[in-house]
């Protein structure tokens, strides 16, 4: 269609009046938000700045676009209404066609829609959920035949529908008065002035930020902080397993440092790496069940590392840190497409999602979280590893802790450790995927300012204590995780062996002071210090929040080779000697010395968590294909 200069100054004056909403919506949305995560309060400035910028350019647009085509359609409808059916609609038997044509194509779309539905379910469930690619892909040609004509026919309806109001709204003159009020509003001087104003200051502001961003590139290194979900410290090579699962990490291990006793502070995902996040016991922040999640008031370190200007960004495929727990705050892009099913592998998709932003930041200083999934259960076979290539007994490719659960008192040595296996070549193919990311940071140059960090949210019982699976208990097989820091700074191939008991909840403040930033937000120790035995010994401490009857709440305090694990519940304690009894099978609790300074240790940690508590708590509305999700996982029955 042609525009005349009349269309064209009415679609400019109607975009001016979507600017100014869209600034407006877009400047509270943005107040609230910074109120929420009191970006005030923890002095991040610049985050305040940057986030500013963000929202109210998004909803400057969004309300621009919207505007936009709300203004183009009324020029469509209006050019064929006065074509057409306009001059037609004055004869009194069309008039009755017109508003019968209402109810009918209302109708026929709602036939359409449930002839879909009951035909294709798993369609329109995944259009609302715009996921479109992934179901269709699942239909044959001719199905996919069926399924394209059916959705024309929806279209057609659906636009007779949109078609036959608006006849009957312009011919019963609803339209016009507000119309007129409208284009008076659109008309005045003041509000055209506004407009322009709006998008200058937008556009300044956007430079602005832009050069003050340049301006202040970090003096810091890259980091990569790498999380392998479900990782057991034994199952790897440079921990003393008997078999060679990790090549890659242990590499990197031999130019870095590596803690032997390196402790999460929860045997399950959510907690332990909410802990990671903040650097707070997850008592503290009250994450106790999967309807817990980080609340936004809680400053996160890749909040701090953007406010610090790091370019911040993850790839995740655990949808227990995905966003609707709270995980992506500071993250400036938060990629969770490789969330798949509890039956697929991911290893592989968080590679090439980390591979694609290091290429793409290789200019930047950045901070890149990958967490990876493939070594929690199901435990898949990969036959290029093979390690499992002996067994011939009944269980299948792809095992699950919880259905093993059920029949683990049938199943014999072999079974065992063909499941022992599976799980290192889960544990494998994921180090195969790390060493890719690896290799990159050479290909690209970075190797010498980027800093990699590799270590796991918690263990995974594999029938220690009769069992599989993780989160009920606080043994070593739970709660010892591998954590090693490569720094390019340290030099050449001094590796270092930590025998300090540390916790992965430090790592938010040795990032922050590796960064050489001033930390004055997250707790714990700075892990490199430790290393370099600048720092007395520390106690490791650990926590299960929640329990039942069967599995207390418990809470554990390790240092060097002692370790006391104390039931909550029941006030009754357990001593372990780590070096003599790695198994924890001998309990020593009352004959040794060690009992005191540990019991003093856990008291004194256990009071000063409680009083640091934070009050604040938020719980999570899942929508139904999350619970399906959790509900796979074995996170909800
Ligand atoms: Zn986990």
């Amino acid at each position: 269609m042609a525009f005349n200069k009349d269309t064209i100054s009415t679609i400019l004056k109607a975009l001016n009046l979507g600017l100014i909403t869209g600034f407006v919506v877009g400047l509270a949305i943005a107040v609230i938000h910074i109120a929420d995560h009191r970006l005030l309060h923890y002095s991040l400035y610049n985050l305040m700045l940057f986030d500013i910028k963000t929202i109210v350019t998004d909803y400057l647009i969004v309300f621009a676009l919207i505007i936009l085509a709300l203004v183009l359609l009324d020029i469509l409808l209006k050019r064929i209404l006065q074509n057409s059916a306009l001059q037609e609609l004055d004869s009194q038997g069309s008039r009755s066609r017109i508003i019968h044509a209402v109810p009918i194509s209302l109708v026929l779309y709602i036939v359409i829609v449930l002839i879909c539905y009951s035909l294709y379910p798993q369609i329109v469930e995944s259009l609302k959920n715009t996921e479109l690619a992934e179901p269709l892909r699942t239909l044959n040609k001719s199905e996919l035949y069926k399924y394209s004509a059916l959705f024309i026919l929806l279209i057609v309806t659906a636009v007779s529908f949109i078609y036959a109001v608006s006849l009957v709204l312009v011919k019963f003159g609803i339209i016009s008065p507000v119309q007129k009020k409208l284009s008076a509003v659109t008309n005045s001087k003041l509000v055209q002035t506004l407009g322009i104003l709006i998008v200058g200051t937008v556009l300044l502001y956007n430079g602005a930020i832009y050069g003050y961003k340049e301006l202040n590139r970090p003096h810091g290194p890259n980091v990569i902080l790498i999380t392998i979900d479900t990782l057991r410290a034994d199952h790897l090579g440079s921990y003393g397993y008997r078999r060679d699962t990790t090549p890659n990490i242990d590499k990197l291990a031999q130019k870095g440092v590596l803690y032997e006793y390196a402790y999460s502070q929860a045997p399950w995902t959510m907690p332990s790496m909410s802990s990671m996040h903040t650097s707070y016991y997850p008592t503290q922040i009250k994450i106790k069940s999967i309807k817990s999640k980080i609340h936004d008031n809680f400053i996160t370190l890749a909040e701090f590392l953007r406010n610090n200007f790091y370019k911040t960004s993850a790839v995740i495929s655990n949808i227990v840190v995905s966003e609707i727990f709270g995980f992506s705050q500071g993250f400036e892009t938060y990629d969770q497409t490789p969330l798949r099913a509890r039956d697929e592998l991911t290893s592989h998709l968080v590679t090439d999602k980390a591979l694609e932003y290091i290429a793409d930041n290789r200019d930047n200083k950045f901070f890149l979280w990958l967490h990876y999934m493939d070594p929690h259960s199901n435990y898949i076979h990969h036959p290029q590893f093979n390690y499992a290539q002996d067994y011939n007994g009944l269980l299948g490719k792809n095992v699950h802790s919880g259905d093993l659960n059920k029949i683990r008192r049938s199943l014999d040595n072999a079974d065992l450790e063909y499941i022992k296996d599976l799980y290192d070549e889960e544990i494998s193919y994921t180090d195969m995927q790390i060493g890719r990311v690896l290799d990159s940071l050479s290909d690209y140059g970075l190797e010498n300012n980027t800093v990699v960090i590799i270590t796991a949210d918690h263990g995974e019982e594999l029938m220690d204590r009769n069992r599989f699976g993780h989160n009920k208990t606080l043994y070593q097989e739970l709660i010892h995780v591998p954590l090693i820091i490569y720094m390019p700074s340290r030099g050449e191939a001094r590796a270092t062996r930590s025998k300090s008991s540390v916790e992965i909840r430090s790592l938010a403040k040795t990032i922050v002071e590796l960064c050489g930033l001033n930390n004055n937000h997250f707790g714990g120790e700075n892990l490199l210090l430790i290393a370099e035995e600048k720092t007395a010994d520390t106690y490791a401490y650990s926590q299960k929040p929640i329990g039942r009857e069967r599995y207390p709440k418990l809470e554990a305090i390790s240092s060097g080779k002692w370790k006391l694990i104390k039931n909550i519940q029941n006030d009754t304690y357990e001593l372990y000697d780590l070096e003599a009894d790695p198994g924890e099978e001998t309990n020593l609790f009352g004959s040794e010395d060690t009992d005191k300074i540990l019991i003093n240790g856990l008291i004194s940690k256990s009071s000063a968590i409680e009083k640091e508590s934070v009050v604040e708590t938020a719980e999570v509305e899942f929508k139904e294909e999350e619970i399906e999700k959790l509900k796979a996982l074995g996170y909800i029955q």
